[in-house]
């Protein structure tokens, strides 16, 4: 490892090798353990990644590639390998509203782009909690989800073109701009959501939208779990298209991000099983608020919600965003175990019915938190006042979230990926097929298994036997 240190200076320039406490303090601040890197590479540029993979492939040794280091399910856990931090390639090198496209480095964090999208009046419309620290080539190595899937999709449906550097220092430009291109195989869609293990992104051309010159926000009360879909359909085909978020909230988070020591004040007074925020981003305010009114009018009148109220101002807005967007508050139960999930929205009451019964026959003390993009089948489950912190702890909890998700057929992992945490259950949501052919793109993309090594594949174990 020495002398692959001393050829990585080099070749990179020696600012752009920390080890020792300059390593170790790269490593803090992560939403999920990170370890301790024998070195963080900083490279300045695609030829720098390259550079270093070829040196590190050449000597068979791990490299972590590492974004914002918001992942949840330890994704850029480097204890004792390399890690690859793109922080300083954080260009946007060009915004083109007219063609509708943003060039940018993989180091961008997510926030910078969408204000410089927005200052020249267009919209990037990823949208999620971390978005001030999250970088787009994490964003694109995760296939990040977020508020606005309902309307925009996840990152997968906002990138055209990306640059990746393969695991022997292949640079793979595919920076194309078109929105059809049907030229042979799509190869970006193996460097997105694959959490690096398959190439490093450096690049990407991202598709922009218009910028919404309308936005009306509302919080809904709901009380039946069957009136939630009912609602959703309602305000789909209402909106015509501009529903942009459906976020619902169980009670428990909705008195816990309104008590204190949470700032949030209630918009809506407590008593009421589901909690909704709904939100329509259009082409004409004045119109487009009458509409949405009505829309919630029909809603109320049929019985789908039992209390409404719509944002009078911005200020307003961003309160019901800020409940929305206060999950820290969570951290009030400790110990506690995030999860998210996917699954059909008609399981998903007898879902959350079986891991509570599950829990309150365990730990009658426990807390859960439910909240999530409910118009994308996705949940964020947070069990918490659980008696200890613990691996053993952990995997009683899983296993009550997770053998209930099997049974319905859901998604061990909607948004956060897989990572060293999920995988596991990978083989719970995946058939042994997929996991094979997954297999297979590994070993012809990395066969000397040098990137973000262990995540998401187990290294040999078979998936399914692993958990149980
Ligand atoms: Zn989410």
């Amino acid at each position: 490892m020495d002398d692959l240190i001393a050829k990585l200076k080099v070749a990179l320039g020696p600012s752009a090798v920390l080890e020792g406490a300059e390593a170790a303090e790269k490593a803090q601040g992560g939403w999920s353990k990170l370890g301790t890197p024998r070195v963080v590479l900083r490279p300045a540029s695609t030829e720098d990644v390259s550079k270093a993979l070829a040196l590190c492939h050449a000597s068979g040794e791990g490299v972590v590639p590492w974004g914002g280091k918001t992942g949840l399910v330890e994704g850029g856990e480097a204890e004792g390998h390399i890690a690859l931090s793109l922080d300083r390639m954080n260009k946007i090198e060009e915004i083109d509203v007219a063609a509708g496209t943003a060039t940018v480095q993989a180091g961008c964090v997510l926030q910078t782009l969408c204000d410089a999208v927005d200052a020249k009046g267009a919209l990037f419309p990823l949208d999620l909690g971390a978005r001030g620290s999250a970088t787009i080539g994490g964003n694109i190595s995760t296939n990040a989800g977020g508020n606005r899937v309902i309307r925009y999709g996840m990152m997968r449906d906002m990138v055209l073109g990306l640059e990746a550097v393969l695991a022997d220092g292949t640079v793979m430009t595919s920076m194309n701009h078109l929105i059809k291109n049907n030229a042979g195989y799509d190869l970006k869609q193996l460097f997105l959501g694959s959490e690096g293990t398959l190439g490093v992104v450096t690049r990407a051309v991202l598709r922009l939208r218009p910028k919404p010159l309308s936005q009306d926000t509302a919080f809904v009360a709901v009380e039946e779990f069957a009136q939630l879909p009912i609602f959703l359909r309602h305000m789909e085909r209402a909106l015509g298209g501009t529903l942009s978020a459906f976020e619902v909230m169980w009670d428990d988070f909705y008195k816990l991000v309104t008590s204190e020591p949470a700032k949030g004040k209630a918009p809506i007074a407590y008593g009421h099983p589901y909690y909704v925020l709904v939100e329509s981003l259009g082409g004409n305010q004045e119109e487009d608020s009458i509409r949405f009114e009505k829309a919630l009018m029909e809603a109320l009148e049929a019985g789908e919600v039992s209390d409404a109220v719509i944002a009078k101002n911005q200020s307003e807005r961003d309160a019901m965003w800020a409940l929305r967007d206060d999950v820290g508050q969570v951290a009030r139960n400790f110990p506690i175990y995030t999860f998210d999930v996917s699954l059909k929205i008609a399981d998903m009451e007898s879902y959350i019915a079986e891991i509570r019964e599950g829990f309150a026959s365990q730990w009658p003390d426990h807390s859960l938190m439910v909240f999530g993009h409910l118009g994308d089948g996705n949940l964020h489950v947070i069990p918490g006042s659980l008696p200890e912190h613990t691996p053993a702890m952990r995997k009683a909890v899983e296993q009550i979230v997770y053998s209930a998700l099997r049974k319905r057929g859901g998604s061990v992992s909607a948004e956060h990926g897989i990572g060293l945490e999920k995988r596991p259950y990978l083989g719970w949501s995946r058939s042994a097929e997929e996991v094979a052919l997954m297999r297979v793109l590994k070993k012809a993309l990395d066969p000397k298994n040098i990137l973000n090594p262990g995540k998401v594949l187990e290294p040999s174990v078979s998936h399914s036997k692993a958990a149980e």
